[in-house]
């Protein structure tokens, strides 16, 4: 493994190598948790005058005002100026305070946006490590990496409840919604070109993913305007324009361009990719995929499962069953990761029939989509209500009885061609 050192002013220490620690309950002095308090994490650009270089603010309680082992609120905005800067790659940068704060020892993050979860163990407390050193590391790390854009950047750390309600509120969800707006109102054939990225070729060799603006990164974290970004900010980094000058079969999103890309980023090991297909060419899977989808013979339908559902699908198999057989960055029809937005996309299966074939998802991962879902079935198919018609765990985790509830529903999939 390579230690990557950067010299932080902060007491502890900070090396890729802790990225994978767990600090556990018992060893915890402070918690901050998106899920159950406001919380927040953004990047906001600004006008270099506005902006005070290297300045980092706490404004609220420091970890000693706080009690030990206690649930707090925290939301930090990343201030940025710099004349190549552009609110686009604010979200590319957001997604690295992750890695950032994970690289801290004795300092753990997960999630993202406005449910981040950080724990800061006894013995970084006891070392000397606050919260005004997590401003310390964003403000080092993002005039680090993105020194391209980021000329001035300055660093406000929330701590104080009601401040963070509202910048959770007030500021970071606005800020989140505009940018989901932008890219809904973005469709595959209104842009001239897809994004590969091989991000995750680290752990699965010949893994591409082809990134169109209906269909997110499978991980869920790189949409199609963040890979552009990801391109503009690092034109020989993980993320490469596709050109879709040549279609083969629009049905099956099939394009010469696309099939020369992942030939050339798979370096050989795969030859054709299809965007919209499941059976034919589908594209590969890697380890991180939010969601897997797979053929459920007897309705003529397709199961899906998300990473957070423990329990059984009526294909016998589990999501993690389900992901033996997917992963690795092999094509494996019939199952396909996929990341949760992208089930609300016309693009979903669209060469299998679309999302009329969804016969079963986890109740959670249903309500989850179910606003989405329900308005594209309105519009592909003219059906009200549409996940009314698909099972669940509480309906069913066997064929017979999903067969027995969808033709109850009069689900459409019942009524479609076989796919295999
Ligand atoms: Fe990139 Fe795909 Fe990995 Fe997400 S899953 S990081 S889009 S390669
Ligand atoms: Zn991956």
């Amino acid at each position: 493994i390579k230690i990557k050192i950067t010299n932080i002013d902060i007491p502890v220490a900070f090396a890729s190598a802790f990225e994978g620690e767990i600090i556990r309950r018992k060893d915890m002095r402070v918690e901050f948790d998106g899920s159950r308090v406001d919380c927040a994490e953004l990047v906001h650009t600004c006008d270099a005058s506005e902006i005070e270089d290297h300045k980092i603010t706490v404004v609220g309680p420091e970890v000693d005002e706080m009690e030990d082992g206690s649930k707090n609120s925290i939301a930090y905005v990343v201030k940025v100026a710099g004349k190549n800067m552009q609110p686009d790659f604010e979200p590319v940068i957001e997604r690295k305070f992750h890695n950032y704060i994970n690289c801290i020892e004795g300092v753990y993050h997960t999630g993202q946006r406005d449910m981040q979860r950080i724990r800061i163990s006894h013995a970084a407390f006891d070392a000397g490590f606050r919260i005004k050193h997590i401003g310390e590391v964003l403000y080092t790390q993002v005039k680090n990496e993105f020194d391209a854009v980021v000329d001035k950047c300055e660093v406000v750390i929330y701590t104080d409840p009601a401040e963070c309600t509202r910048i959770r509120h007030e500021v970071a969800i606005p800020t989140f919604e505009k940018r989901d707006d932008r890219l809904a109102n973005l469709t595959d054939e209104s842009v001239d070109v897809y994004y590969s990225c091989i991000l995750c070729q680290a752990f699965s060799p010949s893994h591409v993913c082809v990134v169109t603006p209906e269909r997110l990164g499978l991980c869920g974290a790189v949409s199609w305007l963040d890979a552009k970004a990801t391109n503009e900010l690092d034109p020989n980094g993980p993320c490469q324009v596709i050109t879709k000058e040549r279609p083969i079969n629009e049905e099956l999103g099939s394009y010469e361009d696309v099939d020369e890309a992942v030939q050339k980023f798979s370096q050989g090991a795969l030859e054709h990719v299809t965007l919209y297909s499941i059976m034919q060419d589908p594209m590969t899977s890697c380890g991180c995929f939010e969601c897997i989808c797979g053929i459920e013979p007897f309705s003529n339908g397709v199961v899906i499962a998300n990473r957070e559902y423990a329990g059984m699908t009526p294909l016998g198999m589990t999501f993690s069953e389900m992901a033996s057989m997917t992963g690795g960055g092999v094509q494996t029809p019939g199952f396909m990761g996929h990341g949760k937005h992208f089930i609300a996309s016309k693009k979903f299966m669209k060469a299998e029939g679309g999302i009329e074939r969804i016969v079963w998802m986890p109740k959670e991962l249903k309500e989850f989509i179910a606003e989405k879902l329900n308005a594209t079935a309105k519009e592909l198919y003219g059906i009200d209500n549409f996940t009314d018609m698909i099972g669940d765990e509480t309906v069913a985790t066997d064929p017979e009885t999903l067969v027995g509830f969808l033709t109850e529903k009069g689900h459409p999939a019942l009524g479609l061609d076989p796919m295999m």
